[in-house]
């Protein structure tokens, strides 16, 4: 399978129940800024280069961000500090991310979830991450050729990466290593080949930590631009 094909099939995902009927009751009930929208109300698929050589690995779309739009971190809080830090690194042709059509592009940056539906309250239960696991699993097999760092925002993004990369071969650590902010890990494919990747940790984007200050955009743009250094940009 190809990204393209991997995404078709995606966006036609109706395996949870709950979600799929949050999902598209959120799409009906709108939010009465975006009353005049159509909201995608579907999985969302990963955005950015098909041949990223760093993955940001979040949770899952936002209700009125890429549940709306339908694309990755676009149109809400999160997303708007996300983007503007990978603009200022040197990833994204412009600061703003507000929805297909808007030129966004992203160099050499893919961004994905673990989770692809909008889960009430934010929290996927373990069965709804078990059954999505394959898709980005699928996708980083795909992205593995150019592949070099993958960033966890937040402690679900890191578990759920880290769970991946081992049942795909690569050297990660037993009992496994903690998110942390900050975090490090160097990795090795066990294939015996001179495949090498770097996991990196940062906080999530989300508004409770950068509303907070637990997450500043200089701390933010020091993970990226460690990614960036990593990956050779
Ligand atoms: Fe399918 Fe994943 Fe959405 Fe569940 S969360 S319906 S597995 S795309």
């Amino acid at each position: 399978r190809t990204l393209a094909e991997l995404d078709a099939h995606l966006v036609s995902c109706r395996a949870c129940p709950r979600l799929v009927a949050w999902r598209e009751q959120v799409g009906r009930e709108k939010r009465a800024a975006f009353r005049d929208e159509t909201y995608w109300a579907r999985p969302v698929p990963g955005f950015g280069d098909a041949r990223a050589s760093v993955v940001v690995v979040g949770l899952a779309p936002a209700a009125h961000g890429a549940n709306r739009t339908g694309r990755m971190f676009t149109g809400d809080r999160s997303g708007d500090f996300l983007f503007a830090a990978l603009h200022r690194c040197g990833l994204a042709n412009q600061p703003e991310s507000t929805g297909r059509g808007d030129g966004m592009v992203l160099d050499g940056v893919r961004l994905v979830a673990p989770v692809r539906c909008v889960p009430p309250e934010n929290r996927p239960t373990p069965q709804e991450r078990r059954r999505c696991a394959p898709y980005l699993a699928r996708e980083l097999e795909l992205l593995a050729p150019t592949l070099r760092v993958a960033v966890a925002l937040g402690a679900i993004g890191w578990n759920a990466l880290l769970g991946s990369l081992s049942e795909q071969g690569w050297s990660v650590p037993r009992p496994r290593p903690r998110f942390a902010h900050g975090a490090e890990l160097a990795l090795q494919h066990l294939d015996g080949g001179p495949r090498r990747l770097t996991v990196l940790g940062s906080y999530h984007v989300s508004p409770h930590n950068t509303s907070t200050g637990r997450l500043t955009p200089s701390m933010l743009d020091a993970v990226l631009g460690r990614a960036a250094t990593l990956a050779g940009h």
